[in-house]
């Protein structure tokens, strides 16, 4: 693992984290160079040519982690033209991208025209009318795939279940035929595939292959009416352990998805991992302002808050949290305490009632924080966002400043101020 303690201090590769907190400050997010890639590894190796592995950029969308994956070959999926302009940037290829969301606007979907976009990955039959509409403006061919509704419940979280009947995702199974066949008969569609994405977190491999069987069984349904589906998408979701569950078992998911898709031919397979390539190569570090005890609780006060790290206040999402610097065995000093930031709102937290050895000025590392952790961050309250580090071995980038206060208002006037 990326992050373990070695003499007394916990490390991200070779790299003290103490160390850097003091160098780069608090809040700050670390992230492991060889642990992405290791991850990367572990759907690659099980992925042969010519499937493809999009990595969905919201889980992390700093450059340099973008930069990184593509240099393994990464294609990127994406959810804005924002996310699209990122990947071009850090030098990821447009062609190898394949751009979902349920509200593609007019100016993103020309935009992923303009640079070559791999594929749109079509949420409602609006949608598709408008691709058709702006392709023709521009005379050239747009390359979809319909994101279908599988309807398998995830078991996961309901603010990250999207494959079931009642979310806002997808085209609805009895609906799917309809409108492939609609994309099929327009003039500037090209037809090429379908995709699903039942959710996130996800840490079992049933919902999977359930939703495959039921997408295959679409693609043969329409191959039968001479529809050409050259590739199934089966999304992102795979789950990373948080807490003490049990690692989905990434491997045997993607050879059962091989098996079931080598009974096609020419079907390529597609999938679009996100929190399982980034979510444990990234911890965020914090520095304890204050020990305050309380009636009925203790608090830790760290300077990190929800807006540095939402998925606790989002979702009640667990994350483990330790102190940088190693307690021993011996000794267990630690106490019980609510690790909590310094934002105006009750929801702001990280743990409730954790054991943890930490006084004022320790650093604390809050794990498993690669993914959905920056991308989800604001300036609430008015703070700056962190600055973001990748350590590769001994190495050290600082792939994002730490925002100044004036970037902060940057754009913004008071009344009748001239422009
Ligand atoms: C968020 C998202 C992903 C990535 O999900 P993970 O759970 O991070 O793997 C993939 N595809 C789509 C369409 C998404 O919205």
């Amino acid at each position: 693992m990326a992050f373990e303690y070695r003499n007394g201090s916990l490390h991200a590769d070779a790299v003290d984290l103490n160390q850097l907190a003091h160098d780069y400050g608090t809040p700050l997010y670390v992230y492991s160079a060889q642990q992405i890639r290791a991850n990367w590894k572990q759907f690659a190796d099980h992925w042969p040519q010519p499937h493809q592995l999009c990595y969905a950029v919201k889980a992390n969308s700093n450059l340099g982690v973008l930069h990184l994956l593509a240099q393994l070959g990464a294609g990127f999926d994406i959810v804005s033209g924002g996310e699209l302009a990122r990947v071009i940037a850090a030098g990821g290829k447009a062609s190898a991208t394949v751009f979902s969301g349920v509200g593609k606007s007019k100016e993103e979907i020309a935009y992923a025209l303009e640079q070559g976009i791999g594929c749109f990955n079509v949420e409602s039959a609006a949608e598709l009318e408008r691709i058709n509409e702006i392709a023709a403006a521009k005379g050239v061919m747009a390359p979809v795939s319909f994101r279908v509704n599988p309807d398998v419940d995830a078991q996961t979280h309901p603010y990250i279940a999207t494959g079931l009947k009642a979310n806002k995702f997808g085209i609805a199974m009895q609906h799917a035929k309809t409108v492939i066949r609609r994309g099929a008969e327009m003039s500037h569609i090209h037809v090429k595939g379908v995709d699903c994405h039942i959710g996130s977190q996800i840490l079992t491999t049933q919902p999977f292959l359930d939703a495959a069987d039921r997408m295959l069984q679409l693609i043969a349904d329409v191959r039968a009416e001479g529809i050409e589906i050259t590739h199934l998408d089966m999304g992102g979701g795979v789950g990373i352990p948080y807490q003490q569950e049990k690692s989905p078992a990434v491997s045997e998911y993607l050879q059962a998805l091989l098996a079931k898709a080598a009974q096609f031919d020419n079907l390529t397979l597609m999938l679009e991992p996100g929190r399982a390539i980034v979510g444990n190569a990234g911890v965020l570090l914090s520095k304890v302002e204050y020990y305050k005890p309380g009636e009925e609780k203790n608090f830790l006060l760290v300077d990190a808050g929800m807006n540095d790290l939402l998925r606790p206040a989002l979702y009640q999402a667990y994350h483990q949290i330790v102190a940088v610097n190693e307690v021993p065995e011996s000794s267990p000093s630690d106490r019980l305490v609510d690790v909590v930031g310094p934002v105006c709102e009750t929801g702001d937290f990280f743990g409730h009632a954790r054991h943890l050895s930490a006084n004022q000025d320790d650093i604390i590392a809050i794990l498993n924080a690669g993914a959905y952790g920056f991308t989800m961050s604001s300036n609430y309250n008015t703070r700056p966002r962190a600055a973001e580090v990748i350590v590769d071995g001994d190495q050290i980038h600082l792939v994002r400043q730490r925002e100044r206060l004036a970037d902060l208002w940057k754009g913004e006037s008071i009344m009748g101020a001239k422009q």
